[in-house]
């Protein structure tokens, strides 16, 4: 059977990834659903496992192969002098069962979500855009007295906030096992709010979280719209913060411009720490690049890299340090699966489609355009010299955009805006960004601009 798999399996997954991946694989056995793979070397068995497990599975679940899971391991004498490096595979301690060992034994153990045991403070490089956040989310891990409260972390996809809020709770495990640290997610929180609910027992779950020293929760921006869990967030927060309870949240934006939040949980959120994760610079993403390839030559002794690989990468995966990291690893398991030094040449072939993305630049004249049709205004009002303000402020967010998406200098926006000076493409910026803390409507046209300009 497994031959004929095969064959679905490199229509389903493309030819290139079928004989780069799956084709090594050796079927090992199938016993109590467990479907048992080896592949020839670690960086293959972890790739494949993150990758092609469910394609696998899905395949052979056609065939008439009843399984449960695929399982990839690799030869024994192979795996043998592997370092006790990888914490990412000892089991994730939840934050639940620390709890149980802590000073208060009999107390239930709490519903929180698992810690990955490789998001500590060690392993977060600091860099200009993260430095605040990282400090701020330092001193909450020292388990002191509470100085903001709450802590609220903000910013982009794969900035590093759940990585903060995960260092944190070790770090509290670490320096103060007495205390009840709870992290989960907004979407877990609600889930359990809904579930006590049903079960009709709202009282227990208000007594567990209000029991809590240090409550996190993970992109909050989830709960906007879902009107009861708003309320009982609310209440939680509240009666946590009056027993003077550390309280950290994240958000992929600022609190006030979360749509469909509440005006007074806004207004709560706010009056903390806010700090947000700006987007990486070049030194940062060098950092992180240096720091993963000294883990895994830790692992892997034998891995080669040539000079200047690294900082190619950062110069051109510019997104958010997953993808980076993602870079990182694909080019490790290519490098690991061919034997070779990673030579820039090798990069580039491996890498080719994640440069490929990085580099769609926007240009000021797409950010024109988009704008124009976003607001329904003409392209020719928006650089024109028309002042009315139904034209006016478009074309003030399509300055702001400009600047903010791309490399252009001031006096060369100008130019594309129809010869204005920068003193006024200037202007138009300052104006936009005082007005988007405040304009919640403005705010959200923007991210929905930027979004559709960077996808
Ligand atoms: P977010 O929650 O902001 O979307 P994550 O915390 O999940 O982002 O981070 C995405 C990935 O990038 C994780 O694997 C995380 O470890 C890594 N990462 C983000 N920032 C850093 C950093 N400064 N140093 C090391 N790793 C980082
Ligand atoms: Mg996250």
């Amino acid at each position: 059977t497994w031959g004929r798999v095969c064959n679905e399996l490199e229509k389903s997954v493309g030819q290139n990834n079928f004989s780069t991946w799956i084709a090594p694989l050796e079927p090992i056995e199938l016993a109590g659903g467990i479907a048992s793979f080896e592949a020839p070397t670690k960086f293959m068995r972890d790739w494949v496992s993150r990758n092609f497990a469910d394609p696998i599975l899905r395949e052979l679940r056609r065939a008439g192969v009843t399984a449960e899971r695929v399982e990839i391991s690799v030869p024994a004498r192979r795996s043998a002098p592997a370092p006790a490096q990888r914490p990412a595979q000892a089991a994730p301690a939840p934050a639940a069962a620390k709890s149980r060992k802590s000073a208060r034994p009999d107390s239930e153990p709490l519903p929180g979500a698992p810690l990955d045991a490789r998001f500590t403070f060690d392993t977060f490089v600091v860099g200009k855009p993260n430095e605040l956040a990282h400090a701020a989310a330092k001193r909450v891990g020292e388990g002191g007295p509470v100085t903001f409260n709450p802590l609220f972390l903000y910013g982009g996809v794969g900035l590093g906030k759940t990585h903060l809020m995960h260092a944190i709770a070790h770090e509290l495990q670490q320096l103060r096992p007495d205390l009840r640290v709870l992290y989960l997610s907004a979407e877990q929180f609600m889930y359990r709010f809904v579930q006590a609910l049903r079960d009709k027992q709202i009282m227990d779950f208000k007594e567990m979280f209000r029991s809590i020293d240090v409550l996190m929760v993970d992109d909050v921006q989830f709960i906007a719209g879902k009107d009861s869990t708003q309320e009982e967030f609310f209440h939680t927060f509240n009666a946590l913060v009056d027993q003077g309870k550390q309280i950290v949240i994240s958000a992929d934006r600022a609190p006030g411009e979360i749509k469909d939040l509440e005006e007074r949980i806004k207004s709560r959120l706010s009056c903390g720490l806010v700090v947000d994760l700006h987007p990486t610079d070049y030194e940062l993403r060098l950092g992180i690049l240096q720091t993963k390839t000294e883990n895994y030559r830790a692992e892997y002794p034998d891995l080669q890299i040539a000079p200047g690989v690294l900082e190619f990468i950062a110069h051109r995966i510019t997104s958010n340090v997953r993808i980076l990291e993602g870079a990182l690893t694909r080019l490790f398991a290519y490098a690991s699966l061919i034997g070779r030094e990673i030579t820039m040449d090798l990069a580039q072939e491996c890498l080719k489609d994640q440069l490929r993305q990085s580099e769609r630049k926007v240009t000021v004249e797409e950010i024109q355009r988009k704008v124009a049709e976003h607001y329904n205004v003409r392209l020719s009002d928006l650089v024109g010299p028309k002042r009315l303000r139904a034209i006016a402020r478009p074309r003030q967010v399509a300055m702001f955009l400009a600047k903010s998406l791309t490399t252009r200098s001031l006096p060369d926006i100008g130019r594309r805006f129809g010869g204005r000076d920068h003193t006024t493409i200037m202007h138009g910026i300052r104006k936009i960004e005082e007005l988007r803390a405040t304009d919640s409507q403005l705010a959200e046209d923007i991210e929905l601009l930027r979004r559709l300009l960077e996808s």
